[in-house]
């Protein structure tokens, strides 16, 4: 889904209360799970890809070289085997890339040429959206480049996530396990500014993700208290500095969304929140499923020949990758599913 048919996916959401998962996929089985998952629960599914995973994507053998060709271009097979793909599940699917750091913006570069290339053929892009993340830099500069960015991205109707603040944690190579607790929180009227630097650009077509205490990772419970009444007092400011009759004037984002309650899950939609990230749980989903076939079926997987059932049994059906990779995505489906039913989001397309 892009463009219009994107937002109205978006606006169904927020008008009806519940938020669609967003999964960083790393290999095809990762997809697939999320399409699986998706159709499952009759359910929008956005498909995202990190930098690191579109690297990943295209291959390790490949070197992901200073000009970011590899991220570029595994990010773009991804898409494409979402897009081949996507309609026979028959639920909407959203294609996304995930933080695209100042250091980056040369793989931004490279994906926002390649959607210029696609809409050029298609009259769409081949992505729905992007995130620019900025927020290690001032929210002034922040907003200058993402700005610049989403009028070359609103030409060919893509959408742009922006994050201000800072997710806490650890993710994909960046480190915040050390922030100052002060940031982990966005105030009001920092929101308020990337309305103002984003809304004329191009109105409505970006979201944000703001910082309410939430982090990347599962950890134990910590010093970091999630606190989505931030969110709610973004919108309000906002509704009362630019005279809005809406409540939620703009789309928020949940960076870090694993390990999170389902209290506080809804309580973030309440307040606009239409888009939740989730990575580390269906890394573990993923693993959980691999772990336990090895541990079901280990005297079979010891070697070619010879298990339980006699020394010279073949054991091919049981390391054969689709045995195993089979019930990382089952796993992962299931994970997926009760994410489904902590975003409210369940059935969603017939709501
Ligand atoms: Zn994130």
């Amino acid at each position: 889904m892009t463009g219009d048919d994107y937002l109205a996916v978006l606006d169904h959401a927020r008008a009806n209360g519940y938020a669609i998962p967003a999964v960083n996929c790393t290999m095809s089985p990762i997809v697939n799970a999320c399409l699986e998952a998706a159709k499952k629960a009759n359910s929008p599914m956005i498909i995202q890809f990190s930098n690191g995973g579109g690297a990943y994507m295209a291959g390790k053998g490949l070197k992901n070289e200073a000009d970011q060709k590899a991220a570029v271009m595994g990010c773009v097979a991804g898409a494409l085997h979402v897009r081949a793909l996507a309609e026979f599940y028959g639920v909407p699917v959203i294609l996304h890339t995930d933080h695209c750091s100042k250091a980056l913006l040369p793989w931004f570069d490279g994906l926002l040429e390649a959607n210029e290339e696609y809409f050029a053929k298609h009259g769409e892009p081949l992505f729905s959206s992007h995130m620019l993340d900025l927020s290690e830099e001032s929210i002034e500069e922040n907003m200058e480049i993402s700005a610049k960015y989403l009028k070359r991205m609103a030409a060919i109707n893509c959408f742009l996530e922006v994050e201000i603040g800072i997710t806490g944690g650890e993710e994909d190579g960046v480190d915040n396990t050390d922030a100052n607790p002060e940031d982990l929180y966005s105030k009001p009227e920092e929101i308020h500014q990337v309305y103002k630097a984003l809304n004329p650009v191009a109105p409505g077509m970006f979201s944000i993700a703001a910082a309410f205490g939430n982090v990347h990772g599962v950890y134990s419970p910590g010093n970091v208290k999630l606190t989505p009444p931030i969110l709610e007092k973004g919108q309000a400011y906002i509704k009362e500095k630019e005279g809005l009759d809406t409540d939620k004037p703009v789309y928020f984002v949940f960076h870090g969304g694993s390990g999170s309650s389902r209290e506080d899950i809804r309580e973030a939609i309440g307040y606009g929140v239409i888009k939740m990230n989730i990575d580390t749980d269906t890394q573990w989903s993923f693993w959980d499923g691999v772990k336990d076939y090895v541990a079901d079926k280990k005297d079979y997987l010891q070697g070619q020949i010879g298990n339980p059932d006699g020394p010279e049994k073949p054991n091919k059906k049981y390391y054969d990758p689709r045995m195993w990779l089979r019930e990382a995505e089952t796993y992962t489906v299931d994970r997926l599913y009760a994410a489904y039913e902590d975003l409210n989001a369940v059935d969603a397309l017939s709501k």
